[in-house]
């Protein structure tokens, strides 16, 4: 239990007990350099530690610093300490979703804009390939402008080992919002999973009740396994269509986000605004051209010149989740096959980067030129067995304190570059590289074991 009035690295003051879940406590807490309301979410290290969570959680933690979206409740910062796993987050100050739910249905058009928002963060997400796994009304908050925060996206192993550790089954209580094959333990995919629980909450905005229910556990479970459930009958037959396509119990056949979004019920949400507003900014992304744009507006990529550089837009959720070890893709990074492209990650800021570019490149006798953006070109002076080896380095920025860094080699010969990079240039990297991408978990995790040693927070 954090004390009322305790201070966090000398930052943030505990407030109340805001609620509780499975592994962690959630406090207001107020920062106290800029006043503002934060939510922290404390998570008991060992719980985690126990069963064997913490490398997905670290990775986790990185991929949800590149998640912004309007109706995705914030990651601050993530402090550790010995015992406890600090998640500072954007205080959502409008509570839980539910706690209007249970006073009954809501009307049709209230419900349609939480669900045009929760679509909107969820499909965001799995754009970057972020799954939540874990959708259900604790996890869907109101802000004071009562617009949608989805929480805990991107905490997703939290919610896996809750499985893994059978809590599903006993104390976090109800599998009313999991998808059968999640049940099955079929082994399955996130994404999925994801749209059938965005199914059953749609269904309970709607019905004041849930789909599938039964006091008796095993039959719940075997009405989720065959999709049983009746639509009470104010369920329009535009909903009632979108409904059955999302809440197929096979996950192969399963409606798709981009599929649920050219709905004829989803779409007049759109068009038709009513008392409540679902004007674009409620729709539109922090960011000016970020990627949920491309689905909002016109279903096309953004144009490049809408496009700032550096951006965290340029690469795929792919390129994220491959930083990560937690993901088999040790067969596209193995040692012996040196990938034309290289990317690593960097706690520096961008002048400590181009610094040691720059120094590397008077060493090894690179020309050095700068080209747009943070893109550099590295170029040998004399030529090679073909032609002049050049090397592009392209620095994206994730945070200002937090960068991505792609070299690859432009021109000349693979063997050569192959050679200066193995040798020369990425063991010089080696003081600004936070992880390398397909490093191997050890190896990461040496890294971040070091941080936290010198990370620990005061006062807690
Ligand atoms: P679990 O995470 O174990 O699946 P949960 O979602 O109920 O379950 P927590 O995520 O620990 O548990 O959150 C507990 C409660 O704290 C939430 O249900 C919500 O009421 C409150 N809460 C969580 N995050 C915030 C936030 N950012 N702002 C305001 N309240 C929050
Ligand atoms: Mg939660």
């Amino acid at each position: 239990m954090e004390q009322k009035g305790s201070v966090l690295m000398q930052r943030y003051e505990f407030g109340k007990l805001l609620g509780q879940g499975t592994f962690a406590k959630v406090y207001h807490a107020r920062n106290l350099i800029t006043g503002m309301s934060v939510a922290i979410k404390v998570v008991d290290k060992e719980k985690v530690l126990k069963v064997g969570m913490v490398h997905q959680i670290k990775r986790e933690i990185s991929v949800m610093r590149l998640i912004r979206h309007p109706h995705v409740v914030e990651l601050y910062e993530v402090i550790a300490s010995k015992t406890k796993i600090y998640f500072v987050m954007e205080y959502a100050k409008g509570g839980e979703l539910f706690n209007k739910v249970v006073k009954g249905k809501l009307k049709l058009d209230v419900a349609r804009k939480y669900f045009l928002q929760l679509i909107n963060a969820v499909d965001y997400c799995h754009s970057r390939g972020v799954c939540h796994r874990d959708l259900k009304p604790e996890n869907l908050l109101l802000d004071e402008n009562d617009n949608l925060k989805v929480s805990d996206f991107g905490l997703s192993s939290l919610a896996e080992s809750k499985r893994q550790d059978g809590l599903l089954h006993t104390t976090c209580g109800t599998p009313a919002y999991v998808a059968p094959e999640v049940i099955n333990r079929k082994g399955y995919e996130g994404m999925k999973a994801d749209i059938w629980s965005c199914g059953v909450i749609l269904f309970v905005l709607l019905a004041g009740h849930l789909p599938f229910q039964d006091s008796n556990l095993m039959e719940m479970y075997r009405k989720i396994g065959k999709g049983e459930f009746k639509f009470p009958k104010w369920f329009a037959p535009d909903v009632r269509r979108l409904l059955s396509k999302i809440l197929d119990t096979n996950p192969r056949t399963r409606i798709s986000i981009a599929k649920i979004m050219e709905s004829s019920w989803f779409k007049n949400g759109l068009q038709k605004p009513t008392s409540i507003t679902i004007g674009n900014e409620d729709l539109a992304p922090l960011d000016s051209d970020d990627r949920v744009f491309e689905v909002c507006e016109n279903g096309g990529p953004i144009p490049e010149s809408k496009q700032k550089q550096p951006k965290p837009t340029n690469f795929n959720a792919f390129d994220i989740i491959s930083f990560s070890t937690g993901f088999d893709l040790s067969g596209l990074f193995e040692d012996n096959v040196l990938k034309k492209e290289m990317r690593f990650m960097s706690k520096k800021p961008a002048s400590v980067i181009v610094s040691k570019l720059e120094e590397i490149c008077k060493w090894l006798q690179l020309k050095v030129s700068k080209k747009d953006g943070g893109l550099f070109k590295l170029e040998r002076s004399k030529e090679g067995r073909k032609g002049i080896l050049g090397i592009d380095a392209e620095i994206f920025e994730i945070t200002p304190h937090f960068h991505m860094v792609e070299l690859r080699k432009c021109n000349g010969d693979t063997m050569e570059y192959q050679k200066i990079f193995k040798q020369d240039i990425r063991p010089a990297l080696d003081d600004i590289v936070w992880t390398w991408q397909g490093d191997q978990p050890q190896q990461l995790q040496q890294k971040v074991v070091q941080q936290e040693e010198q990370q620990q927070p005061s006062n807690t």
